[in-house]
């Protein structure tokens, strides 16, 4: 039996806002005692230095699948590439480290570039002129590819722009690499080989060390579908040493209905959660299903999920026991969940039967609706996401419903299981899963260039915080985390500052130094 007792630190519990302790004790890697250091002066012990412990941190939105099934792109989000030069530079660096192949990035965002245009694929020869180079936009909508690929994809000026899609042309009408739309993107992408299961193992154990440096022990996968296998993937995974607690919520797709699960898939460290429909787009490319039309058009935005699908997803979950998410942004998306499921039994116990991601606009009325339904519904939102992308949000919100957007304040009173999440690679922001920038964005309402964005909704670090531990372990089955108590996992977060003392201006930048992980240091600064 490995005893050890840990002292000197400004706990917080994760039970409640005011809940914090000094000291606490972990046997074999479960917590066996939380309390004040006085009650165990004496005793050998572990000082932590007056230093503040956070439970380890849940992820409740974030897609690990993806990131393996694209692990050998590297990362380009703003800001830490913040121009075309930049990009091609980051390319370049990545293309010198890796094989032959294919030089592969994503997440550009190009409206943040000071040259204001897409790269194209002059650009891009200039990583390389032999190797075919290809990098996603943030929104994943769109792509720039250079010479060498639109090469082997076969695409040149004879070639028809795909339904729905674009290769955009040079003044002669050669495509000149920058991919507009899926259609468009899968025409190159479809020829990059996909990565082997020993990759998609590796790039996962890469995600279980950068969440730890995060201090995040459990995630949510929601659509972990990108990759062939993802149970059999995260397990060997954890077989092969990681620790993190993991959720997966494959994607429901209509024309492929998934199999019944076995039981023991939604048992155990890695697990099936659920099952996850994708009803609409997103406010910051204007795809959200909406009400009133976006500002200076009548588009509605887009509805991708006809209602019989839903159910028939909501069915799936039923009979096998786990819960369903619906991705629903826009208002009108939100209204028909509503209207959908408000009235039904739940068919879960402990945790909410129908989970909703990113729920943009909750004006009180359907706060109201959604905590007085008889079914059980928890959400999963972002604050990161105005933080990052407010330029979209500008677009896409008028004035007076920006009080009702992501308004964590209201819904911190009304639902229950509610939890702040990074949204990883969707989030145009590179370190998007720092937990730090999103209770620093909770707080403050503040965009990344310094516009406030809805004072009112805001709310306090504890409470922040509760949305990463406490409240966020009551949206999904990952047993064992979220709350500092005995019976539960030794995971935990040790700080450099303390994040509820410093200056609202510093929360960002307070860092994880110690990631534990069922009572094992799995990360030091
Ligand atoms: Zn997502």
């Amino acid at each position: 039996m490995t005893t050890q007792l840990f002292t000197n630190a400004k706990v917080f519990t994760g039970e409640s806002e005011t809940g914090f302790a000094s000291a606490f004790r972990t046997v074999d890697g479960t917590i066996d005692w939380v309390g004040a250091a006085e009650e165990v002066e004496g005793e050998t012990a572990v000082d932590l230095g007056g230093r503040t412990v956070l439970p380890g941190l849940i992820d409740s939105h974030t897609h690990p699948a993806l990131i393996a099934g694209t692990a050998a792109a590297v990362e380009c989000f703003p800001p830490a590439v913040a121009s075309v030069h930049e990009l091609v530079e980051t390319l370049r660096m990545h293309a010198a480290s890796t094989g032959d192949d294919w030089v592969l990035g994503r997440g550009f965002d190009e409206s943040k570039f000071p040259e204001r245009r897409m790269p194209t694929a002059e650009d891009l020869d200039r990583v390389s002129k032999d190797r075919p180079v290809l990098v996603w936009r943030c929104d994943a909508h769109s792509a720039v590819c250079n010479s060498a690929a639109l090469r082997m994809a076969g695409i040149d000026e004879r070639t028809p722009d795909p339904e729905g899609a674009r290769f955009e042309r040079d003044d002669a009408g050669r495509p000149n690499g920058v991919l507009t739309e899926i259609a468009a993107v899968a025409a190159v992408a479809s020829v990059i080989p996909a990565p082997s299961r020993e990759e998609q193992v590796l790039a996962v154990l890469r995600f279980g060390e950068d969440l730890a440096s995060r201090g995040i022990v459990a995630v949510c996968d929601l659509l972990s579908t990108r990759i062939d296998d993802p149970l059999g993937v995260f397990r060997e995974a954890e077989a092969r040493g990681l620790r993190t607690r993991v959720a997966l919520y494959p994607g429901w797709d209509p024309e492929q209905p998934l199999a019944d699960l076995d039981p023991l898939d939604t048992r155990g460290r890695i697990r099936v959660a659920g099952v996850k429909v994708v009803m609409d787009g997103a406010y910051s490319n204007r795809t959200a299903w909406v009400h009133e039309p976006y500002p200076d058009s009548c588009d509605h935005g887009l509805r991708l999920v006809e209602d019989e699908d839903v159910l028939a997803a909501a069915d799936w979950a039923r009979r096998n026991g786990v819960q369903l998410a619906v991705h629903a942004m826009g208002d009108r998306t939100l209204d028909r969940v509503i209207e959908l499921f408000a009235d039904r039994e739940p068919w879960l116990d402990g945790v909410p039967s129908v989970r909703i991601e990113h729920a943009t606009l909750v004006s009180e009325a359907r706060a109201e609706r959604l905590r007085a339904a008889r079914m059980s519904f928890g959400i999963a939102t972002h604050t990161v996401f105005f933080f990052a992308e407010y330029d979209g949000y500008e677009k896409a919100l008028r004035a007076e419903q920006v009080p009702d957007a992501y308004p964590i304040a209201r819904l911190y009173e009304q639902i229950e299981p509610l939890a702040l999440s990074s949204d990883r690679p969707a989030t145009a922001w590179s370190g998007a899963d720092d937990v730090m920038l999103s209770i620093a964005a909770a707080v403050r309402r503040t965009a990344y260039d310094g516009t406030e964005f809805g004072m009112e909704a805001a709310v306090t670090v504890p409470q922040a915080a509760m949305l990463y531990t406490g409240r966020a372990r009551l949206l999904s089955p990952l047993e064992g985390v979220g709350i500092l108590a005995p019976g539960l996992d030794a995971s935990f977060a040790v700080l450099d500052r303390d994040v509820f003392t410093v200056p609202e201006d510093e929360i960002a930048s307070v860092r994880v130094a110690e990631t534990w992980i069922g009572g094992q240091r799995v990360f030091i600064r």
